[in-house]
């Protein structure tokens, strides 16, 4: 029987509801053939998960999605096979977890300003080992009965355009890429087809990232369509770039995303691509 892989997954060290050990019992259960963990600028659950596959017999593949910035636009960057015990990501955790931390503060002012019931301290104590984001505040909103639901929550209040969206500074890719290839991974374009671009944009931001050392692109993805997979499967071979693949789980904060599996089952990524990557790793 053919396995399926998952090598974009988030849990609760950055934006996911899951632990780590409960991705990984979750990807035994369903019987996937190996995942990645990919938080948000974080390394953090990578020991945990290590540890549970080792435990249950799962490939646990450490990784990392870093939010970086293609001429002002964001470009998110998954490292995978990164060193978590070295310290090469480092310098550039901290930088983006310190922004991160700045825009978080300057967003959740101006709510509290307005006189929204919410504050740095209530956030933290409520999540206490994550990377806190906006969809940390969504859920925060919605308990308090400000909203009825995560999506409202960025509709009217957190997402882009809205009156609390803040932006924050980004890294660049190429310090992104070279910060993973620094800690012994390989840079993957993720989720290529999010950032609105058209044929000839795509082409020139794909170009960036080659040139820059990214070794694949992420032509598997939940929100693909088939076509668009097909037509990423195709392009990726062109420029030189391999292939990856995963679902960007994040539990229930994106409840209609399956691990493994994507939306309505409609993922499925070979443990074929797996190998193609492992084989890029040791070029
Ligand atoms: P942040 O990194 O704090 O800016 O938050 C970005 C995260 O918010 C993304 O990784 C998504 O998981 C989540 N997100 C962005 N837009 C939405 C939306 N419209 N509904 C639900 N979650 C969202
Ligand atoms: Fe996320
Ligand atoms: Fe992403
Ligand atoms: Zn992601």
């Amino acid at each position: 029987m053919e396995r399926f892989i998952d090598l974009h997954i988030h849990t609760t060290a950055s934006d996911g509801t899951d632990s780590p050990s409960r991705v990984v019992a979750l990807a035994k259960e369903l019987g996937l053939g190996a995942i990645a963990i990919t938080d948000h600028d974080s390394i953090g659950g990578v020991a945990e998960a290590l540890e549970a596959g080792k435990e249950l017999g799962v490939e646990v593949i450490p990784g990392i999605e870093i939010s970086a910035d293609y001429r002002g636009n964001k470009a998110h960057i998954v490292g995978l096979f990164v060193d978590h015990t070295r310290e090469d990501l480092r310098p550039v955790l901290d930088w983006t977890v310190y922004e991160r931390a700045m825009r978080n503060e300057k967003i959740v002012g101006a709510m509290a300003a307005d006189g929204f019931h919410i504050s740095l301290e209530i956030l933290n104590a409520l999540y206490p080992d994550s990377i806190l984001g906006r969809p940390h505040m969504a859920e925060y909103l919605m308990k308090k009965g400000y909203v009825s639901s995560v999506k409202e929550a960025f509709d009217r209040y957190l997402g882009e355009g809205c009156p609390y969206y803040r932006d924050k500074e980004r890294l660049s890719m190429e310090m992104a890429v070279t910060a993973i290839q620094k800690s012994g991974g390989i840079a993957v374009i993720a989720h290529p087809l999010q950032y609105g671009y058209d044929e000839v944009e795509l082409c020139c931001f794909l170009q960036t990232g080659k040139d820059l050392g990214c070794a694949a692109l992420e032509a598997y993805y939940s929100e693909h369509a088939p076509e668009e997979q097909a037509m990423l499967l195709e392009l990726a071979p062109r420029m030189g770039l391999g292939i990856s693949g995963g679902s960007d789980y994040h539990g229930t904060r994106k409840p209609h995303i399956e691990l493994g599996a994507g939306i309505e089952k409609g993922l499925r990524v070979p443990y074929s691509v797996l190998e193609g990557l492992k084989a890029l790793r040791n070029n």
